[in-house]
């Protein structure tokens, strides 16, 4: 990754102590029972702080959410680290990712080799979202959009990630899998979610297991603002 300048006091730069305070984060996160190499090296690599506002700029590696704008939050590397291990994902795999969001778990999936397509609905996010991904070096597509439709033109995927709360798994989204596909979703009300995987295992079969416990801002239907 090349370091790049952007703005006043150039805190789009990667550090030596950002990197410090990555490899803490990833010993951290070894610890919770995190375990999936791929994972922990792409979470080593991304510079989280760049994706932070920056009035939480100083605790980008502290192992929490924090808000970004439209009242929305970047999830806590924790849960990154699950839901990107529950995907299983490898090289060259396409992934569709609901909740753009800061564009973090985007950058992640992308570090890891996969070729993401990221939905969100909120314009605001989107753009930012794509600008910084876009000046990090990784590809990706970015949707302002509705996710609970998907992008059945694009797919099937290998694995759909949601980075908000459901409260059923969006069935529509089943069939956007290939065969061996998974979806990964947090399914519950808006205080508390089940991390659950459904995986495609034939045209018309989808085993469920569930992950524990977490807590995601809502998956909302249409854009911002109900438009
Ligand atoms: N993956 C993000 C987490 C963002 S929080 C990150 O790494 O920072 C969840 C995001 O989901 C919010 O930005 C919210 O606006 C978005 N979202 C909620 N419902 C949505 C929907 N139906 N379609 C697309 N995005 C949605």
């Amino acid at each position: 990754m090349s370091e790049i300048l952007y703005g006043p006091g150039n805190y789009m730069t990667d550090t030596f102590e950002a990197k410090g305070k990555r490899k803490k984060l990833v010993a951290e996160l070894r610890q919770k029972g995190i375990s999936d190499e791929d994972v922990l090296k792409a979470i080593d690599t991304v510079p989280r702080h760049l994706f932070m506002d920056p009035a939480f700029l100083t605790h980008a590696y502290v192992d929490k959410a924090f808000p970004i704008t439209s009242g929305q939050t970047i999830s806590q590397p924790y849960t990154v680290a699950v839901q990107t291990s529950l995907l299983k994902v490898k090289r060259r795999d396409k992934i569709l990712e609901i909740g753009t969001g800061s564009g973090y778990q985007a950058a992640v999936l992308a570090e890891m080799g996969a070729k993401v397509y990221t939905i969100e609905r909120f314009r605001e996010l989107f753009l930012k979202a794509r600008k910084i991904l876009t000046s990090l070096g990784y590809s990706a597509d970015f949707f302002y959009g509705d996710g609970y439709e998907g992008k059945p033109q694009y797919g099937p995927f290998d694995g759909i990630i949601i980075t908000a709360a459901a409260p059923e798994v969006p069935e529509a989204l089943l069939n956007q899998l290939k065969t061996g596909g998974r979806l990964v979703v947090p399914v519950g009300n808006s205080s508390l979610q089940v991390m659950t995987v459904v995986e495609r295992t034939g045209l018309e079969s989808y085993e469920r297991s569930e992950h524990g416990k977490f807590v995601f801002v809502p998956m909302l239907k249409g854009i911002e603002n109900g438009k």
